[in-house]
């Protein structure tokens, strides 16, 4: 078959699978595949052919020469009330937001405990990749910031099929315009928004570079990762969770999508290398048919691995529970390094050591937003976009000067206050932080 045909072919063999994974839980991928195709038939054989084309960096220099920095992770947080009080308010997102970032640069090192668990016929395949995570530590206007920013919503999350944008995966959370949250620049941060997901079982996608350079201009707002609330980090089943999604590897997983590596199986619908299947070009990876889930026993044979050692179902580009998969390959190492070599398109991610490091940066204002402002309840809220250890008190004065609230918050700082008023009026709201800082409220 020649190759725009055979893309073609895939499409189609993409658009049957959909609905048997959507009885699934988990990523994006093949959706957005398919939605990619209907969108632009021509642009999408762009797409795949410069997927499969993308470089091996076996030839260049050594990892540690190539990482200048740790990349700048700066995660959006949409969620309702309900919601972000279910994962523990800030203090609870921040633990989760700081697992997340420990399982990812774990994951993308080799420094993951359970790689010890690596069947022996793999173990020499493992990858120790050398690309590193850290928050965002400064903001795009400069100020310091806690690598998270926290929108509380109305509504109960997002669908797939959005209003605005792209009108794909998820695209409503990322335009402030219809009450997102803007991704920061994209060649400076990876974006990551932690949101709701409705109406289907895809817990995470992601739009990486090269989707969105072949789809401009509109994917270039949207470059980065969309997951669901309740598989951020890691968590114990006493914590909101996803069954399976516990151990904070889809967020691995989707980084994979982000530097350019495909599912281990290639996403053609059961078919093999040798009967026209695409797999998933990585040399390394054994050939495979579908996307395994759950937790099974090594070895594991297929149609298109039916001879030891069979399938690698313990890959992070399977579908398997997150507490059973746990290795990159060499090869899908370097795939993924190419993307940050001085060529690559996530190059300018790997140069920016300024935006993980905020001891130079003083300018600390606007640490907590007030809402709703004016109000027409009785109610406020106070959201601070991290735990104010800082925060000895809040006071509210009328508009006489009268303190009518007083809070003494010293060694039970939290990031989220509600207060109630009685009559309506003007107030000042006063932090008590190094520098005190006073923001106006109306209540109606
Ligand atoms: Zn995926």
């Amino acid at each position: 078959m020649n190759i725009a045909v055979r893309a073609l072919f895939i499409a189609f063999a993409i658009s049957n699978l959909i609905v048997a994974a959507h009885a699934q839980d988990e990523c994006g991928q093949e959706y957005l595949r398919h939605e990619l195709f209907n969108k632009n038939p021509e642009s999408y054989n762009l797409l795949l052919k410069q997927i499969n084309a993308y470089p091996l960096v076996s030839n260049l220099k050594r990892k540690h020469e190539i990482v200048e920095s740790p990349i700048p992770v700066i995660f959006h947080v949409l969620l309702n009330e309900q919601q972000f009080e279910s994962l523990g308010e800030t203090i609870g997102l921040r633990n989760f937001i700081n697992s997340a970032m420990n399982v990812i640069n774990k994951d993308f090192n080799g420094e993951n405990a359970d790689s010890s668990l690596i069947p022996t016929a793999f173990k020499s395949q493992m990858s120790s990749i050398g690309i590193r995570f850290a928050l965002a530590r400064v903001s795009p206007n400069g100020n310091s910031c806690s690598g998270y920013e926290i929108k509380i919503i109305d509504s109960p999350g997002y669908s797939a099929a959005g209003q605005y944008g792209s009108g794909i995966a998820f695209s409503d959370c990322k335009y402030s315009a219809i009450g997102g949250l803007d991704i920061w620049d994209p060649s400076s941060y990876l974006n990551v928004w932690i949101v709701n997901t409705l109406g289907t079982n895809i817990l995470a996608i992601t739009i990486s570079p090269l989707v969105a350079s072949i789809y401009q201009p509109t994917l270039q707002n949207e470059i980065g990762v969309v997951m669901h609330y309740k598989i951020l980090g890691l968590r114990d089943t006493s914590q909101p969770h996803i069954y399976g999604r516990e151990k904070g590897r889809v967020l691995t997983h989707e980084l994979g999508h982000f530097f350019e590596i495909s599912h281990t199986w290639g996403d053609d619908n059961g078919l093999c290398p040798d009967n026209g299947g695409v797999d998933d070009g990585i040399e390394d990876t054994p050939p495979e048919s579908n996307a395994i889930f759950g937790c099974p026993i090594f070895p594991v044979f297929d149609q298109c691995s039916s001879s030891f050692p069979g399938i690698m179902f313990m890959n992070f580009m399977d579908y398997s529970d997150d507490n059973c998969r746990y290795m990159f390959t060499k090869k899908q190492g370097e795939k993924m390094l190419s993307c940050i070599q001085p060529f690559g398109e996530s190059f300018s991610l790997v140069s920016h050591p300024e935006l993980i490091d905020s001891s130079n940066n003083k300018s600390d204002v606007s640490i907590y937003r007030i809402f709703p402002n004016p109000s027409h309840a009785e109610e406020i809220k106070i959201l601070f976009s991290r735990v104010p250890t800082e925060l000895r008190y809040i006071k509210i004065y009328n508009a006489l000067g009268q303190v009518v609230y007083y809070l003494d918050t010293k060694n039970q700082a939290k990031g989220f206050y509600k207060v109630i008023f009685h009559a309506p009026g003007i107030y000042t709201v006063e932090c008590g932080l190094t520098q005190p800082s006073f923001q106006k409220v109306i209540i109606f």
